[in-house]
């Protein structure tokens, strides 16, 4: 895979057009809308699952395109991307191929919450990620902006039911209608953009915002609640231009990491990687931006007033601009990290200095930096405003509940980053896929990934802020690990959900056979305590009332490497050496993990419990509160477990409708 040859723009471009003037009329199983980052896995999930599928994006050229910083991954969010890869998604191995920096980050906390990064090449990854794409059997990519959803009124038998049968494009009116629609428009929603004093509609730099069309079906028609968001990037800086030796260098590891569970190695060797360099600011930013406050409406507008009669009028800010972090800690030191944009390009990303102040200013305010005092700006940062879907009105499938066939995705549902986008397109383009398909939605619980705390997190407490992942959101996350998200989904994945190749299967069947073996291995050696200590000198084996330990104990020991018990017992453990590493971190966290066994047995058995969509909470004949019906008919829980995860809820509560669920089954 790591040697094949991409596809040019060029081909890339014929073979789009090519498919389009065979569009007209043209019935889908899925019609994926938008080619970021949840579009794309959207659309190659939905092909995956068997959905005849068309991706319809703004520009060809733009599909796949990384918005803002060029890294993927980190704490949490390679978590995430590990999961996405265990289930067939694209970002994983899209990061092997473009990666140019990769680390383990949190390095000095355990295994679970390591978090594999990579800094990436842009146009690598892009191309990448439009290859894959060319190659998915059943996907058809299209360039035109989606205008309009088709969606029929509710029926009198299923009232407040509306049900999408399509898009309308603003070229041409062209109408292509769809079982199921995914929506992943990202921050094109309504978008404005703002440096300094200027506004001017836009999604990011160079791209128009999403049609007014769409915004209006959804709040006018579906009358779906709506709130607004913003975010902001720093501006991009001549390499040339910058003085790295003032700044501390962080080299990447020197033996890299792949994202992937297939890939053994990353395509950009050790010796070619670049280094990344940490900074900081000094009081002189702190100046800068204090005189450019008037200067600067981004950081003036944290209300725009109600828009709509049923939207929030709240805008909130992710990625804190470098005016924000001083004003909210004046006097503090802030990291600039300054990072490579690709192996050839002539640009650095100053990761820690999103601003939105006039152009001149930015210029002002870098050069107050050591290694930037004489650094020239190719592009000035500048923030974005856009509307999201408050995702508390869609089921754990990503389906909006009150509009058959349409689901979202991505920065739409209120969170930020790639890999939160990329985690919810796969799982909605699964979904859509099967609904299309006539199969049931599938869901992902708490206790089996990121990927389920994640869409649990939104659709059962919905968002005050930007979303995104972080290792304390995952209570379970001494399971959750990166290095088994292979075992915890590849296999679910082509059992029960039909995205994962029978490649990929096997791959993970036998990993799993390899593991279970060798854990049966290491269980198998039982030894007094006495010759352990006597065949690992160096290791302070301690002294208990069992005398004797098993290979499994021997090997949780700090000191105690796999490698060291297989030149102990070569026969018995060297087949297994190539897993050495996992077999260290099941061994260091077995007790957790047998620990937390029976609270995850027990979520997941609530998670099983169905509540009906259609219960009327006011009249259930059981003792609840007001309030507690209030919550309950407002949030409509697909299961006890996600009832029990809403805000107000009391334990009474629970207990109450327990007994009713357990009564109606
Ligand atoms: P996007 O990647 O935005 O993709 C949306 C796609 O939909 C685009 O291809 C667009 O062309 C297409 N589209 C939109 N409307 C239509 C339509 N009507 N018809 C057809 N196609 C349509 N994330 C971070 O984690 N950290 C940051 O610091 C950060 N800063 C950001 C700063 C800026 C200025 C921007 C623009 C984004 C920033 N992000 C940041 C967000 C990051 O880019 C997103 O989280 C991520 O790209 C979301 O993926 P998505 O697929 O939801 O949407």
């Amino acid at each position: 895979m790591l040697t094949k040859k991409l596809p040019t723009l060029q081909s890339f471009q014929v073979l789009v057009s090519r498919y389009a003037s065979q569009l007209a009329h043209q019935q889908y199983d899925v019609i994926v809308v938008g080619g970021g980052h949840a579009g794309t896995e959207a659309a190659a999930a939905a092909a995956r699952v068997g959905a005849e599928t068309l991706l319809v994006s703004q520009k060809i050229q733009t599909i796949g395109a990384l918005s803002c910083n060029p890294s993927l991954g980190g704490i949490g969010k390679g978590q995430l991307v590990k999961e996405i890869d265990a289930l067939d998604g694209l970002c994983g191995r899209a990061g092997d191929w473009a990666g140019i920096h990769f680390s383990i980050l949190n390095r000095r906390k355990g295994p679970a919450v390591w978090g594999p990064r990579a800094q990436l090449d842009r146009q690598y990854y892009r191309e990448f990620i439009q290859s894959e794409l060319l190659s998915t059997p059943r996907l058809t990519v299209l360039e035109g902006s989606v205008e309009e959803l088709l969606v029929t009124e509710p029926k009198p038998d299923e009232p407040g039911q509306h049900r999408v049968t399509g898009i309308r494009l603003a070229n041409g009116s062209q109408l292509v209608s769809a079982s199921s629609v995914v929506l992943t428009t990202g921050t094109f929603l309504a978008g404005s953009l703002f440096v300094g004093q200027t506004t001017v509609p836009g999604g990011r730099v160079g791209d128009a915002p999403s049609s007014a069309g769409l915004s209006h079906t959804l709040k006018e028609r579906l009358r779906l609640r709506m709130g607004r968001l913003r975010t902001g990037t720093p501006p991009r800086i001549v390499k040339e231009s910058v003085d790295l030796s003032l700044a501390v260098l962080h080299p990447p590891d020197t033996n890299p990491t792949p994202f992937s569970f297939l890939n053994k190695q990353t395509r950009c060797k050790p010796e070619e990687q670049l280094p990344c360099h940490l900074t900081y600011t000094t009081p002189g930013v702190e100046k800068v931006v204090k005189e450019s406050l008037h200067l600067n409406c981004h950081i003036h507008q944290d209300t725009k007033g109600p828009r709509y009669a049923h939207m929030q009028s709240h805008t909130h800010a992710y990625c804190p601009s470098i005016e924000s972090r001083v004003l909210r800690f004046p006097g503090r030191q802030h990291q600039v990290w300054l990072e490579p944009e690709g192996l050839t390009s002539e640009l650095l990303y100053p990761q820690g200095l999103s601003m939105t102040m006039p152009p001149e200013m930015q210029l002002s305010l870098i050069r107050e930096i050591p290694p930037l005092q004489r650094a020239e700006i190719h592009t000035p940062g500048y923030g974005v405003q856009y509307d999201f879907v408050c995702p508390t009105q869609l089921s754990p499938a990503l389906q909006v509940k009150s509009t058959q066939g349409l689901f979202l995705a991505g920065q739409i549902n209120g969170t930020t980053g790639y890999e939160e986008a990329a985690a919810q397109g796969l799982w909605a383009g699964v979904n859509a896929a099967r609904r299309a398909l006539s199969m049931p939605p599938v869901t992902l619980s708490r206790t089996e990934s990121y990927i389920g705390v994640l869409i649990d997190d939104l659709v059962c407490r919905g968002v005050t802020e930007p979303y995104r992942m972080f290792t304390s959101r995952a209570e379970f996350r001494t399971a959750l690990r990166p290095d088994n998200a292979d075992l915890r989904l590849s296999l679910k994945g082509f059992e029960e959900v039909g995205c994962v190749s029978s490649e990929r299967y096997q791959e993970a069947l036998r990993v799993k056979n390899s593991l279970a073996d060798a854990l049966a291995a290491l269980q198998d050696l039982t030894l007094s305590r006495h010759n352990w200590r006597k065949m690992l000198p160096d290791v302070h084996i301690s002294d208990a009332k069992n005398s004797v330990l098993n290979g499994m104990a021997v090997l949780q020991y700090n000191q105690v490497s796999y490698e060291m018990l297989a030149s102990c017992f070569p026969e018995v453990l060297c087949p297994f050496v190539e897993f050495s590493q996992r077999l260290k971190i099941e061994a260091v966290y077995k007790p957790h993990c047998d620990l937390q066994k029976k609270e995850m047995d027990r979520i997941q058995k609530e998670e099983s419990m169905f509540l009906p969509q259609d219960i009327d909470y006011f009249s259930l004949p059981v003792s609840l509160s007001q309030e507690v019906r209030e919550i309950l008919d407002r949030f409509r829980p697909s299961t006890l477990g996600a009832a029990t995860r809403l805000q107000g809820m009391t334990p009474a509560a629970i207990v109450h409708l327990l007994k009713y669920v357990k009564q109606t089954k």
